[in-house]
């Protein structure tokens, strides 16, 4: 950020007296401007053994397969979040269940969190920021278009848990580069 919001003078990087982070400061008005990390919501949407994905319109990643997820608005809640990310992305009404997966990932300072979802109805098709949804069976799911790694963590972790018969809301670290924790039971 270059100006202040409140003023519109010029902002410079400081710790604040108190602090012991660099800020946006703005010495005209003494605005300090806080930034900290997104949350992005979604879900995953289930229907018989199958689960919802969408193809992504939009960059990054255009053209790899999502779970429905955005960032979370102001006013809402991590569930209304997941329910509208995917009237959105897949006109498609579900609903939220339990917490399933948090992921953080701090070199891009976002937290993701997926709730398990119902499935409605299969009058689902892809919004304005997809190319195409459907419904994958496990062994259909296209592992090596899949967006971000998040939705592999999401879905490699849903379909273990699902063979074990049990699901149990996991939360994970995702550095940069690590490799991905694989499904441990
Ligand atoms: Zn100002």
């Amino acid at each position: 950020m270059k100006f202040c919001s409140n003023c519109g003078h010029p902002v410079t990087r400081v710790v604040p007296a108190g602090d012991n982070r660099h800020r946006f400061v703005c010495e005209h008005c003494d605005r300090v401007f806080y930034e900290n990390p997104k949350l992005v919501v979604g879900c995953i949407p289930e229907w018989q053994g199958h689960v919802l994905l969408c193809r992504r319109a939009i960059e990054p990643r255009r053209g790899a397969w999502t779970l429905p997820a955005g960032f979370m608005e102001l006013g809402e809640s991590t569930r209304e979040g997941a329910q509208r990310e995917t009237l959105e992305e897949a006109n498609a009404r579900v609903e939220i269940g339990e917490l399933y997966t948090m992921v953080n990932l701090p070199h891009i300072d976002q937290v993701h969190l997926f709730f398990r979802a119902a499935l409605q109805d299969l009058d689902f098709s892809p919004g304005v920021e997809s190319l195409e949804t459907a419904l994958f069976a496990e062994a259909d799911i296209p592992w090596d278009e899949l967006a971000f790694r998040s939705i592999r963590y999401t879905l490699e972790w849903f379909f273990a848990d699902r063979r074990e018969g049990r699901f149990i809301t996991r939360t994970e670290d995702l550095g940069p580069t690590a490799p991905m924790p694989q499904p441990r039971g």
